[in-house]
């Protein structure tokens, strides 16, 4: 069996590849003779198998940059061998030099056609031997080198674009509650727009504004404040039903919620069940009055989008809701198409 028999290094990194010869020979004497041939050269590893049905087991395992291949062997025929390395992914690139007892035309052809690279007589001159190992194996290395820097290229690539997705999506979410932020909001009511006015259906926005906020940060301070905020935020992403719904924080302790598709009458009941779920989750709050816990209102405009509106004026009916929502008690989601005109 061969020297030494060691998978090579797959770490990622620069990888400096050395010539390892792989001789396929039943007859010792031969492994002597290129063993000799070998042995004064720092750069080669030598290794060899006696037994060809161990062959290509052993190449796959120690991926040599290349093969020195008797023909004739027991049991197993050199050019079945070579037809196997070509079969094998593993062996497929490595090169193959036929190491032949004959200098015979048709043993020659044969053996390219089953895919050999080099035909070399026994026992060929050190010289000789020399330089073919070293022609075919730099050969293989350097394939080797350029399949690797194609491997990190494409691996980095992926890192790349992987980060950029990440960023994106940190970019476009509120730091404090996670939900999305103003430039998010920005981007999908301008897409919601176009689609809407494409597919004429309705868009609808809640606006909606924690009651007295103010004053609970001026009780509480402004981190309990910031806690009350990421609980507003998951209570508005809870009444969210479709993929294309979402929920933003519009700025400070204001939120928006955009729902595509979606009529006056269907926004409505999601702005009411807002409302009240924010009541039940019975925050204290003594100095809003009267009921003594956190609330909030909600303005609700909805539009079929056409080139005649903007998402400009639909944030503004959504608003002016909110603010009539805020006149009338608050605790409350007031629609737009209330309002005088
Ligand atoms: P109204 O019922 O009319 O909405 O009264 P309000 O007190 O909620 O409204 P106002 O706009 O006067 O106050 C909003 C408060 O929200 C003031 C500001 O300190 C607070 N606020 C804005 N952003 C944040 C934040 O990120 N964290 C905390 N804790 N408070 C914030
Ligand atoms: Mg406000
Ligand atoms: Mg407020």
């Amino acid at each position: 069996m061969s020297e030494s028999i060691s998978v090579p290094d797959l770490e990622p990194g620069l990888t400096v590849f050395k010539v390892r010869v792989l001789l396929v020979d039943d007859q010792l004497i031969i492994v002597e003779a290129v063993r000799r041939m070998l042995s004064d050269q720092p750069d080669i590893e030598f290794h060899y198998v006696t037994d060809a049905t161990m062959a290509a087991r052993t190449a796959a395992q120690l991926q040599p940059t290349v093969i020195l291949q008797d023909l004739v062997m027991p049991n197993v025929d050199g050019f079945e061998l070579i037809k196997a390395y070509r079969d094998d992914p593993l062996l497929r690139a490595v090169p193959v030099i036929v190491l032949s007892s004959k200098e015979e035309p048709k043993l020659k052809a044969h053996s390219f056609a089953v895919g050999a690279n080099d035909y070399l007589v026994k026992l060929p001159d050190k010289l000789e031997l020399l330089a073919r190992v070293r022609y075919h194996s730099s050969a293989h290395i350097s394939r080797l080198q350029r399949d690797q820097a194609f491997r990190f290229l494409r691996e980095s690539q992926k890192s790349l674009a992987d980060a950029n997705i990440e960023l994106q999506k940190l970019a476009a979410l509120d730091g404090l509650t996670g939900i999305a932020n103003r430039r998010r909001f920005d981007d999908a009511m301008r897409v919601e727009w176009q689609r809407g006015q494409r597919d004429r259906q309705p868009l609808s926005l809640l606006m909606c504004d924690i009651d007295c906020f103010k004053m609970y940060n001026d009780s509480y301070g402004h981190l309990t404040g910031d806690l009350c905020l990421k609980k507003t935020a998951a209570v508005l992403t809870e009444h969210l039903k479709r993929p294309a719904d979402l929920a933003a924080r519009y700025g400070g302790e204001e939120f928006a919620i955009v729902l595509p598709d979606t009529a006056l009458a269907g926004a409505m009941v999601v702005a009411e069940a807002c409302v009240q779920h924010l009541r039940a989750l019975a925050m204290e709050h003594p100095r809003a009055q009267p009921h003594g816990v956190v609330t909030m209102s909600v303005g609700v405009a909805s539009v079929v989008p056409s080139p005649a509106g903007s998402v400009a004026d639909l944030i503004c009916e959504a608003d002016r809701a909110l603010y009539a929502a805020k006149r009338a008690g608050r605790n409350r989601a007031c629609s737009a198409a209330d309002l005088p005109a």
